[in-house]
């Protein structure tokens, strides 16, 4: 499976959800995930995510914290299928790191 990581946290272009032919993302408030037993593997999500912040699970993804990130709240979060006007603010956020720990919601 492909997940989101830290990346897209205040940052969320949603350039993905308008590609991903099986619909599996999921939208909190300031990030998004992918639903792992939904998704396909087709990898067409991954380029298309300005800021890389989607990955497959077997790179960059040591401990598996985002994977069960994605699992978890790919359940909780409701689906998104159509690109919404990404935060105005994102660029303050774009290079700063602990993104999780900070604004995580
Ligand atoms: Fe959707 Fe394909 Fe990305 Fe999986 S890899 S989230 S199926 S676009």
């Amino acid at each position: 499976t492909y997940i989101v990581k830290d990346e897209c946290i205040k940052c969320k272009f949603m350039d993905c959800v308008e590609v991903c032919p099986v619909d599996c993302f999921y939208e909190g408030e300031n990030m998004l995930v992918i639903h792992p037993d939904e998704c396909i593997d087709c990898g067409v999500c991954e380029p298309e995510c300005p800021v890389d912040a989607i990955v497959p699970d077997t790179e960059d993804d040591p401990d598996g914290k985002w994977l069960e990130i994605n699992s978890k709240y790919a359940e909780l979060w409701p689906v998104i299928t159509v690109k919404k006007e990404p935060p105005d603010d994102r660029e303050k956020y774009e290079d700063e790191t602990g993104k999780f720990e900070k604004y995580f919601s």
